[in-house]
Parts: C-alpha cells; sequence; structure tokens
C-alpha cells in the first residue's frame, strides 16, 4: 500500500473535518472554552435550541472522526496500518479504499 498518498488523503481529510469544526465553534454554537456543555441561553426559541443541539451533536460526530483519522495516521507511522485494532486482522484493501481512516474489519466495526 502507498502509504505517502494515503498520509495526503487522511491529511486532506483532517484538515476538512478541523475546519468544519472551526466553523461551527465560530458560528456560537459551541464555544471552544465551554466544550461541549449545552446550556439553553434565556430567551433562545425551541427552534434556535433544536438547531444549536444538531450543531452540537455535528461537533461530537467530527469530533469522533477526527479521532479516528488521527488513529489511522498513528498506525501508518507504527507501520501496523491496514491491520483491524480490535482481532488483529488484515482489514482488506477494498474496505481502505472505501474508508482509509478504517481502523477495524468489516467483522468488528
Ligand atoms: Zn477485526
Amino acid at each position: 500500500m502507498d502509504t505517502t498518498k494515503l498520509t495526503d488523503k487522511l491529511q486532506a481529510r483532517r484538515i476538512e473535518i478541523t475546519e468544519q469544526m472551526e466553523s461551527l465553534v465560530s458560528g456560537g454554537a459551541v464555544s471552544s472554552g465551554e466544550g461541549l456543555a449545552f446550556t439553553e441561553p434565556v430567551g433562545e426559541d425551541r427552534a434556535a435550541a433544536v438547531q444549536r443541539m444538531t450543531q452540537l451533536n455535528m461537533h461530537s460526530g467530527l469530533e469522533a472522526e477526527l479521532g479516528t483519522v488521527d488513529a489511522a495516521l498513528a498506525k501508518i507511522e507504527e507501520g501496523t496500518y491496514g491491520n483491524c485494532e480490535i482481532c488483529g486482522e488484515a482489514i482488506g484493501d477494498a474496505r481502505l479504499e472505501a474508508l482509509p481512516w478504517a481502523i477495524s474489519c468489516i467483522n468488528c466495526s
């Protein structure tokens, strides 16, 4: 497997995720200081509260994905990339092609 290309791909994805997270933070959905605490400001209407909840969920999802991308990058560095985190078997090229940040095989995911 060409890990140079793979690293580029993962790093590009990492930048995308970071940018999306930043835009959520700068949009006011998530305060970087407060972390992910959800507090309903006085006077905020229900629709705004729901929208904020959605953005917080998006932020958590992005954060989780960022963790996975980082884990994949660490594995490339260690030379263990492509092996399942759980059972240790090869993840398989087809799966890695579709999901370069996959860290577990299809059976374990
Ligand atoms: Zn597995």
